[in-house]
């Protein structure tokens, strides 16, 4: 197969494309498992296999994907058709950063396939946790495990060729109540890095899922007999649960270059950052570091090469609180520079990902990180704020289309008096614009706060496309918020 997919590339070269790519998926299996109150509500198990090829002929992409491989030759002169009918219209000619010939191989680390564990010990899992789960002041009980296995084969014309062995495992435990007013209220653990080491089946650690289990039923019930969140403008100190999310939205997506240059205005939306932006905006106080980093290990968005065949990096983004860079692939960071008239970016941020063959690569999410910062502990952040409210746990979001503003509401939040954690609050929200809001940033918590994240379904582009990443995130405070509305 490979070698007839090596030629495939050379017979369309010959026919005049400027390059061509292949990604072969030999297999791709997705798991999914959800029990509810005690019911297994959800057991599918979903496998496929095909192949996507990308032409890129005077200046304009042609893309073909199927899971029949009988007839390569016709999968690839379609993508070559798609490409030759698309340059007679193209305005703006594609070009891609220059790139090294790659042969490689990459596997996330795991010990033990989730796929080959058998279904009767993933339910026993789930039966195991939602007996945890129900007790009293628990109305709904929820648990979910999610795998993901896919081997990825990338060939160009350029001679790189890689070979990937990706396995994602994600889990979910949520529970929620009514309270004496009839309202419902949420509380959830979901799996992050564990360690450093491995994420296969091994990661669903059953002492460690029973730990939390226990503490998000107790922490619902506090919840359920808590006071409103008061309306205010206070410091919220954002635990690891939803300082991802506010990351995720107000640096992830803002900073995708093809979002910066319009690409997603039709969908999700653009970005308020412009190319003028770059080596001079301040997005953050000087505690802020950001970076994309698809070298962490042991995460979702480690991959160790980005579906343009670019090897993974770790790009800061912003610098001490100045925007320096930006989330990239291969084409946009040719089309930023010429558009900016100056070289902005050097070459591509290995950030090209398609969530499965039949899609084409656009820029996604690595690993989109806050390095920690020199500001202790949780316990010294508490005891260094007047009035606050620690906050934990993403219930909803809503974000300008720009990334310009958001108002973010949490599962949990506890009131900070005179540098003491005090009592729970239930309903709590925060909201701010969001270069107001991270140059308020004035605590950035040591290592022992920081957390990997995981994000199993972020979506972008059109056709829609879910991919998986990581947010490795410090405890952060951020001074007068507009909290409670
Ligand atoms: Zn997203």
């Amino acid at each position: 197969m490979l070698d007839q997919i090596k030629q495939q590339i050379e017979h369309i070269k010959g026919m005049g494309a400027t390059y061509v790519d292949t990604r072969w998926y030999p297999i791709e299996e997705t798991n999914t498992l959800t029990m509810w109150n005690g019911n297994l509500k959800e057991a599918t198990f979903v496998r496929e296999s095909g192949i996507g090829v990308r032409v890129l002929y005077q200046g304009a992409w042609g893309f073909s994907a199927s899971s029949d491989t009988n007839d390569l030759a016709g999968l690839y002169i379609k993508a070559f058709d798609n490409a030759r009918i698309a340059a007679e219209r193209v305005t703006l000619p594609v070009r891609l950063a220059e790139k090294d010939a790659i042969q490689a191989r990459f596997a996330s680390p795991n010990r033990i396939n989730p796929m080959e564990v058998p279904l009767a010990e993933k339910v026993a899992f789930l039966q195991q946790m939602d007996k945890k789960l129900n007790q009293s002041g628990v109305s709904q009980r929820i648990t979910s495990l999610n795998f993901i296995r896919k081997q990825i084969i990338f060939v160009d014309s350029e001679g790189s060729e890689i070979e990937k062995q990706i396995t994602e495992v994600f889990a979910q435990l949520s529970v929620m109540g009514q309270d004496a007013q009839g309202e419902m209220h949420e509380r959830s653990f979901n799996l992050g890095q564990v360690g450093k080491n491995t994420r296969g089946w091994e990661s669903i650690d059953l002492q460690l899922f029973s730990e939390n289990a226990e503490r998000i039923v107790g922490e619902l019930n506090e919840i359920l007999v808590a006071e409103p969140c008061p309306k205010d403008d206070r410091a919220v100190i954002l635990l690891p649960g939803i300082m991802f999310l506010q990351t995720h939205e107000t640096i992830g997506h803002a900073l995708e270059l093809d979002r910066i240059l319009g690409y997603e205005l039709a969908y999700a939306g653009g970005s308020f950052v412009t190319l003028e932006d770059f080596g001079r905006l301040r997005y953050g106080s000087e505690k802020l570091t950001a970076r994309a980093d698809a070298t962490l290990p042991n995460s979702p968005g480690s991959f160790g090469y980005d579906d343009d065949g670019i090897p993974a990096q770790n790009n800061i983004l912003i610098d001490e609180g100045i925007l320096v860079g930006a989330i990239t692939g291969r084409q946009m960071v040719e089309e930023a520079n010429a558009k900016a008239r100056r070289q902005i970016f050097n070459g591509s941020g290995g950030a090209n990902r398609a969530t499965a063959f039949y899609r084409v690569p656009i820029e996604r999410m690595t690993n989109i990180n806050i390095d920690p910062g020199v500001d202790g502990d949780l316990g010294d952040i508490i005891a260094s704020t007047e009035r606050g409210l620690v906050m934990d746990g993403a219930r909803s979001w809503s974000i300008g289309s720009n990334r310009e503003q958001f108002h973010f509401a949490t599962e949990i939040a506890w009131l900070v008096e005179d540098g003491q954690r005090t009592r729970v609050v239930k309903n709590p929200t925060y909201m701010g614009n969001t270069l107001e809001f991270w140059n308020s940033l004035s605590a950035v918590g040591n290592e022992s706060t920081w957390k990997v994240e995981f994000v199993p379904n972020c979506g972008k582009g059109q056709p829609n496309q879910i991919m998986q990443l990581g947010h490795g995130v410090p405890t952060c405070r951020f001074d007068h918020v507009r909290v409670g509305e």
